[in-house]
């Protein structure tokens, strides 16, 4: 369970995410919907202690994220895919996050079997397509066997085999009690994939209400 509270982040003049408070419950899929710009990814940024609210607060199953004790093994994130393999290989990749987080190394070879990418563990991430990227990133989120799960738009620009795969994952992480927050800004997409729905528009909290009522009442 993840709760905010009057959560804000201002740059400067500008207000990204204004007074948010909600929960985001464990055994379903929640997903984030709001338009480019509205505050997604501050917020998620915020969820996962890498950014510092300008005031209210995050709780993850009741603790501040700094007093979390192994946070990999809690939360795994899938942020901005691209950037932090480097020239390493997707094993590589992976083995130097389970060893910097005193993960087993046998725990590297059984995420790159949940998302397909054994066959090319040796070969380089940088070479790897967007598909493949994405992949590798779930495989990091993945390693601590975390409680909680938080997919910033993970389908953008991906084919439809693509996207249906991550769908699936998605479901079946939530199936397994866990916690999944995943953002978009397709209602299309969420109301393939969440159970719940969290929306956001500059800012603002503008619902929190099951996908069911939320169809029912736009
Ligand atoms: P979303 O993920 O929903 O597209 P973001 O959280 O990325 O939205 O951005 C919310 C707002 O905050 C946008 O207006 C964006 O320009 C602004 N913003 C985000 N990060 C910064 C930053 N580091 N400095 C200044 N403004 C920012
Ligand atoms: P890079 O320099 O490409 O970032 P490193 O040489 O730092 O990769 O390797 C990262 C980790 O992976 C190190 O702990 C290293 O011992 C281990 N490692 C490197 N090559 C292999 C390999 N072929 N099989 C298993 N572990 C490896």
């Amino acid at each position: 369970m993840i709760e905010l509270e009057g959560l804000t982040k201002r740059y400067g003049e500008k207000v990204a995410v204004d007074q948010l408070s909600f929960a985001v419950r464990p055994g379903i899929v929640t997903g984030f919907l709001g338009p480019n710009g509205a505050g997604k990814s501050t917020t998620m940024r915020m969820m996962l202690g890498l950014d510092r609210p300008t005031a209210g607060d995050v709780r993850i199953d009741g603790q501040h994220y700094d007093h979390l004790k192994d946070p990999l093994k809690y939360i795994g994130a899938l942020l901005d895919a691209k950037a932090m393999h480097g020239g390493r290989t997707a094993f590589n990749h992976l083995l130097c996050l389970a060893q910097s987080n005193g993960i087993p190394r046998a725990r590297v070879d059984e995420v790159l079997d949940t998302v397909g990418l054994t066959a090319v563990a040796r070969k380089k991430a940088k070479g790897f397509s967007l598909g493949m990227g994405q992949r590798l990133g779930i495989a990091g989120a993945l390693l601590g066997d975390p409680r909680i799960l938080m997919f910033d738009e993970p389908v953008n620009g991906l084919d439809p085999e693509g996207i249906h795969w991550i769908r699936n994952l998605m479901k079946s992480l939530a199936s397994q009690g866990r916690t999944v927050f995943v953002s978009s800004h397709l209602m299309s997409e969420m109301a393939l994939t969440a159970d719940h729905l969290v929306v956001i528009g500059q800012g603002r909290l503008l619902a929190d209400t099951s996908m069911a009522d939320f169809i029912q009442n736009n």
